[in-house]
């Protein structure tokens, strides 16, 4: 997608197309907060220059990412009284890299399980519990130590 054709990149001009409204800003992040959301103070965190996913991050983006993170997060939290602020990246929609920074609250709208289906709760003999739905069982394991080896062949050359 060129940058021309991208929402993200438009900056502040786009705000009101996607009914949101600045609330912080430095020289690499912008963070913006929705004026349509079920979630009170659903927020974006985005980079002004386009780097289109998570794992295209670099530069002084990936030095500045964790800061701006940290701001932001502690802000909403105490701005909203929320107990945590879920983060949420996606990818798959508007190929700006955007952080969905969401303020939970006991009994809000948000959705507190990462996988699709009926959630069944195990309790772990270490006091953690695991949480899986019958519907997704477990990879076969040796796909998942090959590729975990795979990673970790990336990451330590
Ligand atoms: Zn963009």
């Amino acid at each position: 997608m060129p940058e021309t054709d991208c929402i993200m990149c438009r900056g502040a001009e786009a705000d009101g197309e996607l009914d949101r409204t600045e609330i912080w800003q430095d020289a690499h992040w912008r963070l913006t907060f929705s004026l349509s959301s079920e979630v009170l103070g659903f927020s974006y965190l985005e980079p002004k220059r386009h780097i289109s996913h998570i794992h295209a991050l670099d530069g002084d983006e990936a030095k500045t990412f964790g800061p701006a993170l940290a701001r932001s997060t502690k802000a909403l939290k105490e701005a909203t009284g929320a107990e945590v602020v879920y983060v949420y990246i996606f990818g798959d929609g508007v190929p700006h890299l955007h952080l969905h920074l969401a303020p939970h609250r006991a009994g809000d709208a948000l959705n507190d399980q990462m996988i699709k289906g009926e959630i069944v709760e195990e309790k772990l003999p270490n006091g953690m519990t695991r949480f899986y739905s019958p519907e997704f069982p477990a990879l076969p394991r040796e796909d998942l130590q090959e590729t975990a080896e795979r990673v970790k062949g990336l990451l330590n050359p």
